[in-house]
């Protein structure tokens, strides 16, 4: 941790910092964490994945989150490390012995299992009073209009239906309390799915005649990118209440959630900078292998509000222009998907900095070529927009 700082650029003044910092921003984290916790209908989970810092973590304790979705030894470690009163949901459904035994030795009862072999598998390590999640499928396109996802969650885990109604009834047959989960998919930009989600995995848990407790109906809620058309998170939250209602409450279910992307994203941003500027290009810090790795997958659809900082940390103005960014490492992948509009006079030693990088930033990067970057920095202002001025922050 270099320290925390007002605003970025008493950062930039202070430590003109030549290799990329992540930024964290606790007071968006705990605003973000707050929301959920009052209007989600039900438990909110934090998808450890998308950002494992402690600070991260911490933050989200504060404002209220006790439940965390894990994935690894090391995420269960971190979380069992940094918050002792936590409760863990292992929800990757496909575990080793070693690792279930390891999650159990750390106090974890829950555990996501898509397929009979898993189940069993939890069952003969998980020890007494496990309960088996058991993950269904939610195809991209199912529904009238699909589920909007930029990322389909659902072609690598999660059972199809009559699996998923054969994996409850074994775990029924072998004592096994049960619970549901299933992922709409990341980004998830129409909250209809959710509802049928719901109402899918209800009708199959009354199809397999087995009394279920909980349904984890997992996270893909959307952060508002610079493209992103997606309603507010309030009209979700009214979707999902309203399906709740009418098919889970009627089956005794309650409900859980496990957003990672809407309770992080806001709450970080990355600070880069130009190492060289050619007339049509420029070179950055950092890029698709590094923090930068999702605006890679996620394309214009993730696209990064950003802005940019001259050395002395003042906003740099002036008439826009389309450059080419190109990353650090000596590989011909590493560009951005898209240019960046940005002032025509960007120069080297600028600094750019990428907002609603909280989620699925720092996690990413790759060692390639030695260029990670671990710094991390605490700062109070808040990103105040594409290219725009930061708001509080001092004048420079
Ligand atoms: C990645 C993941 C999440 C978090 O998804 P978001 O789209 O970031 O909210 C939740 N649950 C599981 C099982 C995941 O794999």
């Amino acid at each position: 941790m270099i320290g925390r700082f007002a605003s970025v650029a008493a950062l930039i003044r202070r430590e003109c910092p030549e290799d990329p910092v992540h930024l964290l921003r606790p007071h968006r984290l705990a605003a973000a964490a707050r929301r959920f916790v009052a209007a989600f209908p039900g438990d909110v989970l934090f998808a450890v994945k998308c950002n494992a810092h402690p600070l991260v973590l911490n933050t989200l304790r504060e404002a209220g989150i006790r439940h965390f979705d894990v994935a690894s030894p090391m995420e269960i470690r971190r979380v069992r490390d940094t918050l002792t009163d936590a409760e863990m949901f292992y929800h990757h459904p496909a575990k080793s012995p070693g690792q279930i035994a390891l999650a159990r030795d750390l106090g974890v009862r829950h555990y996501a299992v898509d397929c009979v072999a898993e189940l069993e598998k939890v069952a003969a390590h998980a020890g007494p009073g496990a309960v088996a999640m058991v993950r269904l499928a939610i195809p991209q396109g199912s529904g009238p209009k699909g589920s909007g996802a930029v990322y389909d969650l659902s072609t690598k885990f999660g059972a199809a239906p009559d699996i998923f109604v054969a994996t409850l009834r074994r775990a029924a047959d072998l004592g096994m309390a049960a619970g549901v989960t299933f992922h709409v998919g990341s980004q998830c930009l129409a909250p209809e799915a959710f509802r049928l989600g719901i109402g899918l995995a209800c009708s199959l848990v009354g199809e397999a005649g087995i009394s279920v407790g909980l349904m984890d109906i997992g996270g893909g809620f959307p952060a508002y990118y610079r493209r992103t058309v997606a309603p507010p998170l309030e009209e979700y939250f009214a979707m999902i209440g309203a399906a709740r209602r009418q098919w889970a409450e009627p089956l005794g279910i309650r409900l859980l959630c496990e957003p990672g992307r809407a309770l992080a994203a806001e709450g970080g941003s990355l600070l880069t900078r130009v190492v060289l500027r050619k007339p049509d290009a420029i070179y950055l810090n950092d890029g698709i292998f590094g923090g930068l790795t999702e605006v890679y997958w996620g394309r214009e659809e993730l696209s990064l509000p950003f802005r940019v900082l001259a050395p002395d940390g003042s906003p740099r103005r002036g008439p826009l222009r389309a450059l080419t960014a190109y990353g650090p490492t000596c590989d011909g992948n590493d560009r951005l998907p898209y240019a960046l509009d940005l002032p025509a006079g960007t120069a080297e030693g600028d600094y750019i900095e990428f907002n609603l990088i909280g989620a699925y930033g720092r996690e990413m990067a790759a060692r390639y070529n030695g260029m990670a970057s671990d710094a991390v920095a605490v700062v109070d202002a808040d990103f105040a927009g594409h290219l725009g001025e930061e708001a509080g922050a001092p004048a420079p």
